[in-house]
């Protein structure tokens, strides 16, 4: 675990907490550096509080930057916060649709999920999973 200095409202916390060891663009295992530490603009509360790290990518064909964000889950601890960066898709699906093929239901909202990204080709006519 890794020991960082956090300035919350009123006061300061040691916080342990893990890095991230993949980085999200290039998605290698790597051991990041550490770029910047927020201050939080909230009271210490466990489960409540958050802050974020900047980190920066440890190979030299990378060396991107990424923001990760902590919660607190102790006193003492906080874990990273998952996000997916990928924005919400909304399919209005009928359900009498849904109920009468859960495959064609999925095929159509990965269709609508690679058609928010600009994924021109995704359909390669393979089922890696049994309905
Ligand atoms: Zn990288």
């Amino acid at each position: 675990m890794n020991k960082i200095n956090i300035d919350f409202l009123g006061y300061t916390k040691n916080i342990y907490l893990n890095y991230p060891n993949v980085c999200p663009h290039c998605g290698r295992v790597m051991s990041p550096k550490l770029v910047s530490v927020s201050n939080s603009d909230q009271k210490f509360t466990p489960k409540h509080s958050s802050f974020s790290l900047t980190f920066k990518c440890s190979y030299t064909d990378c060396q991107k930057y990424f923001a990760v964000e902590y919660i607190a889950t102790s006193e003492s601890q906080a874990r990273k916060v998952d996000y997916s960066y990928r924005p919400p898709v909304n399919v209005n699906f009928p359900a009498k649709i849904m109920s009468l093929s859960n495959m064609f239901a999925s095929i159509y909202f990965q269709s609508a999920i690679a058609e928010s990204e600009h994924f021109r080709f995704n359909c390669r006519g393979r089922v890696s999973e049994s309905y």
